[in-house]
């Protein structure tokens, strides 16, 4: 039975499995390129920024 090293840590956004050890790192998640990562981190960005924008209105 072949075992895997696997780290255990997958690409946020395609599910792909990833080094520990790079550095494509945001908000705690792991991906598998840059391209991914900025993907992500665009995504997580609007969702804080409407977030703002209702705290904002709520005032
Ligand atoms: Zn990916």
């Amino acid at each position: 039975m072949a075992e895997q090293a696997s780290s255990g840590l997958y690409c946020e956004v395609c599910g792909i499995d990833v080094k520990q050890d790079n550095e494509l790192k945001r908000f705690g998640k792991f991906f598998c390129s840059k391209e991914h990562m900025e993907m992500y981190v665009n995504a997580k960005q609007r969702e804080l920024g409407a977030r703002e924008r209702r705290r904002f209105r709520g005032c």
